[in-house]
């Protein structure tokens, strides 16, 4: 079934690459989830990380003002003039970071920087360092850049947190790149200043090695300390640190597909030129939007924020109602991550795939297993679903699994 199709009898093959990497699973989860409902199943979707709120007024209006004042044809490869300031100015006033105009590149969403990040800077056999849990896409993005993955391992018991002795036994010759993303997605951790302060001093003293820092849940965050991400604490990584954000997370803007990537001028300029020969630009309305989103007060991100935080309050005390179940505080994003090995242990359960298949045919609640993310025995939820439909999906939670 993979690897070929047949022609006329004859067998046609794929690229080895194509082989090497699996559907993305959040994805694909949304969409069997999303066929159910078709099917007229009431299947109560919490896999996929978008946020439930419409986007924000001003930024639909700047759309609709681009489309008729004639923006839509291509832009130039890296974004247009206007949202690349929107986006230095950005770094400046929320992030404290000094960014020039050719330091920075949209994209057609955060995951296409990412995906351009890695095709730039990894060959075959460099080695990258993830920290577990990780989001779904970057283990895959690295192997089909030619990258092997070395998954750095936190824990429940230590708050998902990294452990500096452990990244430095990660590090070898071979080590190219750190992928930091926080406040992160499945575990909602943030990475604090202390944590962060030790890994670049870790860093110092390994000068080939680059880092990304992904930023996207930047705005949804409820740690005591405020955002803060790697270059904030070690400014002298600058020229090999990558930054990444987008729109979709903070301005509920996933469909408008608008990410992008700061670092070093020449590292953007590789990123451009791949991104020349295979997208061109990201959607001249799109970017109209993006620009609008950054350069005015989004008056409702506030009450977005504190609408996750409730829902997350809810949930996790209702999550560990549940015997066998242990479910932390986040730090931020709109997911919670518990972990359900004690009860997999307990039932007749193989483990997490098994549960959250448990959970979608006889709950009717669709959530990904944390095997996805490099966490066995866990599942994450994405509260970025309304009150009252995640108030059903706990009571048939607690119900099925009481
Ligand atoms: N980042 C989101 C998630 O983890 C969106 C889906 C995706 O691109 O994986 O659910």
């Amino acid at each position: 079934m993979y690897g070929t199709i047949k022609h006329q009898g004859k067998k046609l093959a794929f690229s080895n690459r194509i082989k090497l990497i699996k559907p993305s699973s959040t994805m694909a989860l949304t969409s069997k989830a999303n066929e159910m409902r078709r099917q007229g199943d009431d299947v109560l979707v919490l896999t996929v990380g978008e946020p439930d709120f419409d986007t924000p007024q001003y930024i639909k209006d700047a759309a609709k003002k681009a489309i008729d004042m004639g923006a839509t044809k291509y832009t130039s490869v890296d974004g247009t003039p206007e949202l690349k300031e929107a986006i230095v100015n950005k770094f400046k006033n929320e992030n404290n970071l000094s960014f020039k105009t050719d330091e920075v590149i949209v994209s057609a969403g955060c995951k296409q920087s990412i995906f351009n990040m890695l095709q730039v800077l990894i060959d075959n056999g460099d080695e990258v360092v993830i920290p577990e849990p990780y989001w779904v896409s970057y283990s895959d993005m690295v192997v089909y850049a030619g990258g092997k993955p070395i998954m750095l391992e936190t824990t429940y018991q230590n708050n998902f947190d990294i452990d500096i002795t452990q990244l430095e036994n990660c590090l070898s010759k071979n080590t190219k790149l750190l992928m930091i993303n926080s406040p992160n997605n499945p575990s909602g951790k943030y990475f604090n200043t202390k944590t962060l302060t030790d890994i670049a001093e870790l860093l110092v003293n390994n000068r080939n090695i680059f880092v990304s820092s992904d930023d996207i849940y930047e705005h949804i965050h409820w740690h005591e300390e405020g955002f803060h991400n790697i270059l904030n604490v070690a400014p002298g990584l600058k020229n090999r640190t990558i930054v990444l954000n987008g729109v979709s997370k903070a301005y509920s803007m996933t469909g408008w597909r608008i990410g992008y990537a700061a670092g070093d001028s020449e590292v953007i300029k590789k990123m451009k030129t791949l991104q020349s020969q295979s997208t061109s630009c990201a959607s001249s309305i799109s970017q109209a939007a993006a620009c609008a989103a950054l350069s005015n007060e989004c008056k409702e991100l506030p009450n977005m924020r504190a609408e996750y935080k409730k829902r997350h309050d809810f949930v996790v005390s209702q999550l560990n109602q549940i015997k066998g179940v242990l479910c932390k505080e986040t730090d931020g994003t709109f997911y919670v991550f518990p972990s359900f090995k004690e009860y997999i242990n307990n039932h007749d359960l193989t483990d997490d795939n098994d549960l959250a298949m448990k959970l979608l045919n006889e709950a009717k609640v669709a959530v990904v297993p944390g095997s996805a993310f490099g966490m066995t025995g866990h599942l994450r939820l994405s509260i970025a679903i309304d009150m009252k439909s995640l108030e059903d999906a706990m009571m048939r939670i607690k119900s099925l699994l009481s």
